[in-house]
């Protein structure tokens, strides 16, 4: 019965909550250039605090992260984490916004304002929906604990750290993120794993400078030409990987991830003209098995030479190529970075191979957990429409954290719309989003509080 109470609570004070929104929307916290994220962070534990959490804000070599918790029925009980961020991204190119990103502005039925749905608006549901909880009932069926931190926008870099240094306080047996938009077509999703990603750089210097093409040509090597030539004896002609070892700890999708997938929409047609290709030829399953459970490896650019207008003969001297891997669950990045190390052994040992920036390791979460059906039946009822489940993604995010850091099952539930311009000019959130998203978060902690 209390469910009902609450979810009118959260109804009724649609105006308040909104003007929390606002009152954070409007504190700017742009991590890229330290600018008011500290102010940002007291600003919502002030928040917090008004709702009933007790809050601490825990200092890293960077920006600080918010930590909250509110005791359950019983402290030994359930404990679920919400994890956001506070930090946004910076608002420019200024002209491009029709009203200022700082100044939450109400236009027809969204909030449009940096960080209204990355990820102001989608962390401040949870507070928002504990907040009415314990206004309506006085307590909680489980214990929630948020951790918010300054730093996502620049890629976590102390997440990491902090995690392994507070395992007592974030204990807990699940942790939630909402975080990104919902389905195109505004049905809610819910996504148990992400892609790994790690970075590196393949060097070639074959001489001291570029020479003259036709005066030595023939009688010396050519950087780009002995780069092009390692490159092909990383890949087939069929987009399989030849590095000795590769596919070793990719697992296969099970059974019910393949039902899952199979309940997934695909539109080739539609989608080869989101992505400017000509056609998407491949069947559903292949196409959602190679998005979601296989590796890749990808050139994202080759520097070197002569590439600019005109013609210069030269025989060039270096070469640059920038790599990327995408892994699976349970690809591990210094494993893979040695098979690497290995295959340029045998092919070219002139190559030298560089990384500059940190790895991000997969992450997946079974669907078929208990937790995870509890969570599943929840956005359902929050949303009133069966969520699409994701068994994973094909991007990347620090889940990683949670599930092997922590060592926790972890689940993201998007709450903002598809068009939410997350990182671009005129970002908003539907407020239909946010109050939906205040709804199922409420719902998610009676869920959980009823399974466990
Ligand atoms: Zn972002």
């Amino acid at each position: 019965m209390s469910i009902k109470k609450i979810h009118a609570e959260i109804s009724r004070l649609k105006e308040e909550h909104l003007e929390i929104l606002k009152v954070i929307v409007r504190q700017k916290s742009i991590s890229t250039k330290g600018e008011g994220v500290r102010e940002c962070a007291d600003l919502l534990k002030g928040i917090m605090e008004k709702g009933g959490i007790s809050t601490t804000i825990f200092e890293t070599d960077g920006q600080p992260l918010v930590f909250g918790e509110v005791k359950g029925k019983s402290p030994e009980g359930f404990t679920v984490l919400f994890y956001g961020h506070y930090d946004v991204q910076p608002p420019e190119p200024l002209e491009k916004w029709d009203s200022p990103p700082f100044e939450p502005t109400i236009r027809e039925d969204r909030i449009y304002g940096r960080g209204t749905g990355d990820n102001k608006g989608q962390l401040i549901t949870h507070v928002l929906a504990v907040k009415s909880y314990l206004d309506t009932v006085g307590s909680l069926p489980v214990n929630v604990k948020f951790l918010f931190e300054g730093e996502e926008e620049i890629g976590s870099p102390n997440l990491t750290k902090f995690v392994q240094e507070h395992r007592e306080l974030l204990k807990s047996d699940l942790v939630l993120t909402s975080d990104g938009p919902l389905h195109d077509s505004g049905a809610p999703l819910i996504a148990f794993g992400v892609r790994g990603v790690m970075n590196f750089d393949l060097h070639l210097d074959t001489a001291t400078m570029d020479n003259h093409s036709g005066n030595k040509g023939g009688v010396i090597p050519n950087a780009i030409w002995e780069m092009v030539d390692f490159l092909s004896t990383m890949k087939d002609g069929k987009d399989r990987v030849l590095i000795s070892g590769f596919y070793d700890d990719v697992i296969e999708p099970t059974t019910h991830e393949r039902e899952l997938i199979s309940r997934l929409s695909y539109d080739p047609e539609g989608l080869a003209k989101i992505y400017g290709v000509e056609e998407i030829p491949l069947k559903k399953e292949e196409f959602y098995s190679r998005l979601l459970f296989k590796p890749t490896l990808t050139i994202n650019g080759i520097k070197g030479g002569h590439s600019g207008a005109g013609t210069k003969n030269i025989i060039p001297c270096e070469v640059t190529a920038k790599m990327e891997i995408r892994l699976v669950y349970d690809q591990d990045p210094e494993d893979l970075m040695e098979k690497v190390k290995k295959h340029i052994q045998m092919h070219n040992p002139k190559i030298r191979l560089t990384r500059e920036e940190e790895d991000m390791r997969p992450s997946r979460t079974s669907s078929e957990l208990d937790i995870s059906k509890a969570v599943i039946r929840a956005v359902e009822k929050g949303f009133n429409e069966t969520p699409l489940i994701y068994p994973a993604m094909g991007g990347s995010l620090p889940d990683y954290v949670w599930t092997k850091v922590l060592g926790v099952p972890s689940i993201m539930i998007p709450y903002a719309n598809a068009d939410e311009a997350n990182h671009a000019p005129n970002e908003n959130l539907k407020l239909e989003c946010f109050y939906k998203g205040i709804h199922t978060s409420a719902q998610v902690i009676n869920e959980l509080g009823k399974t466990f």
